[in-house]
């Protein structure tokens, strides 16, 4: 229950035995360069062996991924770390038969340099990043109802309430061999990872994840406490652990990254603030922001109001309309007051709000706006091939049209150009 003290890393983790279970069989290990998280299944004190020992076998050759020369190496030691690990557990039960049937999820997470992150997963715990485009998860759930989902057998809103939702199609410790997703992934300035069991998940949606890590950029460990709490308050139905951490820096200030997550979530909802006829050259700076709402306000002169009532339903105007249409007329001011500020705070956010991208010509460059309705301008472009990227970098980076602040974008920018460069030269693949 005592929240992992941060290290040179931003980070934070608390694990919770919820309000129905008798026994956490979960565990977690948050101790650089690796974060992991483990959901044990098997009943009563076994699992909580399992996702132990598992996590104890990975942590013991975890450096071996940090120190690989080459991100493709990391890659195949981090594979063989969760193999350790299912070895750890599979053999614990063929030696103890009151171990058996024991197994465990393991999401891991080992930091390199320069934001990339090598990934071991098995299972339906998960693994998001989280940016002020929301809580995007990196990690697929080895599970019943998400290969239904996969395979469009059932609706992705039909999951949440699944009866078999908890019921996972691969886990360490299981057999003597499994199979194991390791890839590569590329967080930037600011982003958060956050590693979690379904305990958290079950409960909380994506969009509150990342509003409650957003919302506590310099207190982490408010911030998963406030997940544990969250989930105990609906219901705490399983043991809940979540772990939190920033790999790379931001100069890029936390409360403006919650204003452009709120401001992309209620642009994508509801499209009302809009800031339209933004006109800038493909190369040049920006020229003008106008602004306008898209909230239908119609304000009515008196004698306006008299004909419509007269042309709608041909009832005659009667003195006594007259409070009933001061009434509306204040109505009509505020919802026009309302979209003035609405359009204002999104012109605002719109004018600090840079993404990259790729816009038809195969190069990627920077975007200042919003990546809805053409609510862009082309701010910087690059050499940098889309087609030469690595498919992560191409989800994250290109395709997902997060939110960042200009300093943020450029560094990736200049991070993925030199990244491609040499990558070129290096001839090495990442794999994703
Ligand atoms: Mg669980």
């Amino acid at each position: 229950m005592t929240p992992t003290g941060a290290t040179s890393v931003p980070m934070a983790a608390l694990t919770d035995v919820g309000r129905r279970r008798e026994h956490n069989e979960d565990s977690l290990l948050a101790e650089l360069p690796l974060l992991a998280v483990a959901d044990g299944v098997g009943g009563s004190a076994k699992g909580e062996v399992a996702s132990q020992r598992a996590l104890e076998a990975l942590g013991a050759i975890a450096g071996e991924v940090a120190t690989a020369p080459s991100s493709q190496e990391a890659v195949r030691a981090m594979e063989r770390a969760v193999l350790a690990a299912n070895d750890a557990v599979h053999e614990a039960q063929a030696r103890d038969p009151q171990l058996r049937g024991m197994a465990t999820t393991v999401t891991a997470a080992v930091l390199r340099d320069g934001g990339e992150v090598i990934v071991g997963h098995v299972g339906d715990s998960r693994l998001y990043v989280i940016s002020a485009a929301g809580a995007r998860l990196a990690t697929e759930d080895h599970s019943v109802v998400a290969e239904l989902v996969r395979s469009g057998r059932i609706a992705p809103e039909d999951a949440a309430h699944h009866p078999q939702r908890n019921v996972i199609t691969r886990a360490v410790g299981q057999d003597a061999d499994i199979s194991v997703d390791a890839f590569v992934l590329h967080v930037g300035p600011g982003d958060w990872l956050l590693a979690c069991s379904d305990g958290l998940t079950e409960h909380v949606s994506d969009v509150e994840l990342a509003r409650a890590v957003l919302k506590s950029p310099h207190d982490p460990a408010a911030a998963v406490r406030r997940l544990v709490d969250q989930a105990n308050e609906r219901g705490g139905t399983d043991n809940i652990t979540v772990l939190v951490a920033q790999p790379v820096p931001s100069d890029v200030s936390g409360e403006l990254r919650i204003e452009q997550l709120e401001a992309a979530a209620t642009t994508a909802q509801l499209r009302v603030p809009v800031a339209s006829g933004a006109q800038a050259d493909e190369s040049g700076p920006l020229r003008a922001v106008e602004t306008s709402g898209e909230i239908p306000v119609q304000l009515l002169t008196p004698q306006e109001e008299i004909d419509r009532r007269a042309t709608l339903d041909a009832r005659p105007y009667r003195a006594g309309d007259e409070a009933v249409r001061s009434t509306r007329v204040r109505r009509a001011l505020l919802a026009v007051l309302v979209a003035v500020v609405a359009a204002g705070a999104g012109a605002f956010v719109w004018s600090q709000s840079y993404f990259l991208t790729e816009r038809g010509d195969g190069r990627v460059g920077i975007d200042r706006g919003f990546p809805l309705l053409g609510l862009s301008a082309r701010h910087r472009t690059s050499d940098v091939d889309v087609e030469e990227l690595s498919r992560s970098d191409r989800d994250r980076l290109v395709r997902s049209h997060r939110l960042l602040g200009e300093a943020d974008a450029e560094r990736v920018l200049d991070d993925l150009a030199e990244r491609s460069s040499s990558e070129e030269r290096n001839g090495i693949a990442t794999s994703s």
